[in-house]
C-alpha cells in the first residue's frame, strides 16, 4: 500500500472505532450484540451500490441535493478580505444537514427490517428530521426529549407529532440531551428486536461517528466539486459550525488529505470560554473523558460530572464532540476556535442584511468566525463555510435578545 494511503487522515477509525485515543464503544455487555449487527449491517450496505442509488434518489428528489455553492458577494465586500462562499445545507428539506444522516439511517434500518425507529432530540431539529423520514415510509417513530427542551422546544415537538412520532419527555437527569440520549440507549437494548436507534450526530458507541460522518460526506464532496467548477480550484480556508460535530464533519472529511486546505472547527462559546463554564465550547474548554459509549473532550467539572453547559443556540448545546474532531485537533489537522453569543447574533444580522439569508443560529457562529479572519486575508482567498440551517426557528430567540417583543 502506498504511504500516503497509510498516512491517510481519511483512513480511520481502527477496527475498534478508535480515531487515535478517542471513538471507541465503552456499552454494556447487553448492549455488544447490537452495535456489531449493526457494524456488519452497515460495512454490507457501504459497499452495495443499490443502496446508495436509493439514497441518491431520495436526495434528489426528496431532500433538494445538490445544495447550491453560493457566492457571498455582498458579505465579502463588506467585509473586505477574502472571497466568502456559502455551501447552502440550509436549502434541504426540513431546513438542515440533519436530514442527509437520517436518510442514511433509515434506508439501513429498512434494510435491517426494523420498524421502530428511536432517536433522542435535543432543540429538536433531529426529532424533526427523523420523525420526517418515518412519516415518508410509514415506519413507528419514537423520540426521547429531555422533559426540559420539550418545554422550551414547543414548535419542534408540535412538528413531530403533527408528522405522527410520539415525543417521551425524560425526567431523568437534568432532563436535557444528555439524558434523553442515555433513555434511548435504554430502549435499544429492550426493543432489540423491531427497533433501530437513530443517532443525530457523530457521537454514540461505534459504528455510529464514521457512519454519521458518511453520510453527512455529501456536503463536502458537492462543496469539493462545485468549488473546483467554480474557482478551478481547492478552497484555501473550510469552515462550520460544531455541536456533536456532524455537519463539520460532513464538510470537512473529503478535504482532510488537502494539506493546503485549512480546516476550522467553530464550538459555542456561549458567555465565554471561562470556568464559569457558560459555554458549549468542549474542545476548547473541555477535559477527555467517557460519554454515550465513546471517548472524546466533554464539558465536566472536577469530580468528572457531566456539564449542560450554555448557548444562544439550542442545536448546539451537546456536552461532548464527535471523537474525529478531538483526533483532528490532537493531530492538528483541524483547528478549533469558539464564538460567543453576542458574536453569533451580531454574524447573524450581518448575514440577514448583506445576502438577505436568515441564518440558523448555528452557523451564525461559523459565520462569526469568518467576519473575524476575512479583513486580513487576501482577495484571492477562498473561504468555504457551512451554511446547515436556516434561521426561521430561531426568530424568537433573536427578538428576545435585541428587547423586541413579537409573541402576539
Ligand atoms: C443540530 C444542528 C447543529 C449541530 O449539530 P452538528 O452535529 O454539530 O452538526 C448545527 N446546526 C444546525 C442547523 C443544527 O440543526
Amino acid at each position: 500500500m502506498a504511504d500516503d494511503l497509510v498516512n491517510s487522515f481519511m483512513n480511520g477509525p481502527d477496527e475498534q472505532g478508535r480515531f487515535g485515543i478517542y471513538g471507541g464503544r465503552f456499552v454494556s455487555e447487553t448492549l455488544m450484540p447490537l452495535i456489531l449487527k449493526l457494524e456488519a449491517e452497515y460495512e454490507r450496505a457501504k459497499t452495495d451500490p443499490g443502496f446508495w442509488a436509493e439514497m441518491n434518489d431520495l436526495w434528489t428528489h426528496y431532500v433538494g441535493r445538490p445544495s447550491p455553492m453560493y457566492h457571498a458577494e455582498r458579505l465579502s465586500e463588506r467585509l473586505g478580505g477574502a472571497r466568502i462562499y456559502m455551501k447552502r445545507d440550509e436549502l434541504n428539506h426540513t431546513g438542515a444537514h440533519k436530514i442527509n444522516n437520517v436518510l442514511g439511517q433509515i434506508l439501513l434500518a429498512r434494510r435491517m427490517g426494523k420498524t421502530r425507529i428511536i432517536a433522542e432530540t435535543g432543540a429538536g431539529q433531529h426529532g424533526v428530521a427523523t420523525a420526517t423520514v418515518c412519516a415518508r415510509f410509514g415506519l413507528q417513530c419514537v423520540v426521547y426529549m429531555g422533559k426540559t427542551d420539550v418545554e422550551r422546544q414547543a414548535p419542534n415537538v408540535f412538528r413531530m407529532r403533527l408528522l405522527g412520532a410520539e415525543v417521551i419527555p425524560v425526567t431523568s437527569g437534568r432532563g436535557t440531551l444528555k439524558d434523553a440520549m442515555n433513555d434511548a440507549l435504554r430502549d435499544w437494548v429492550t426493543n432489540v428486536r423491531d427497533t433501530f436507534y437513530c443517532i443525530g450526530t457523530v457521537a454514540g458507541p461505534h459504528p455510529y461517528p464514521a457512519m454519521v460522518r458518511d453520510f453527512q460526506s455529501i456536503i463536502g464532496k458537492e462543496a469539493r466539486e462545485q468549488i473546483l467548477q467554480r474557482e478551478g480550484r481547492l478552497p484555501d480556508t473550510i469552515i462550520a459550525a460544531i455541536g456533536g460535530g456532524s455537519n463539520a464533519m460532513g464538510l470537512f472529511f473529503p478535504f482532510l488529505d488537502d494539506a493546503s486546505v485549512r480546516i476550522i472547527g467553530v464550538e459555542a462559546g456561549g458567555k465565554g470560554v471561562d470556568d464559569r463554564m457558560e459555554h458549549c465550547a468542549s474542545l476548547t474548554g473541555g477535559r477527555a473523558g467517557v460519554l454515550h459509549g465513546n471517548r472524546t473532550y466533554l464539558l465536566q467539572d472536577e469530580n468528572g460530572q457531566i456539564l449542560e453547559g450554555h448557548s444562544i443556540s439550542a442545536g448546539l448545546d451537546y456536552p461532548g464532540i464527535g471523537p474525529e474532531h478531538a483526533w483532528l485537533k490532537d493531530q492538528q489537522r483541524a483547528e478549533y476556535v469558539s464564538i460567543t453569543d453576542t458574536e453569533a447574533l451580531e454574524a447573524f444580522q450581518l448575514c440577514c442584511e448583506t445576502e438577505g439569508i436568515i441564518p440558523a443560529l448555528e452557523p451564525s457562529h461559523a459565520l462569526a468566525h469568518v467576519m473575524k479572519i476575512a479583513p486580513d486575508l487576501p482577495a484571492d482567498h477562498l473561504i468555504v463555510m457551512n451554511m446547515c440551517g436556516r434561521g426561521d426557528k430561531d426568530i424568537f430567540t433573536v427578538a428576545k435578545h435585541l428587547g423586541v417583543d413579537i409573541q402576539t
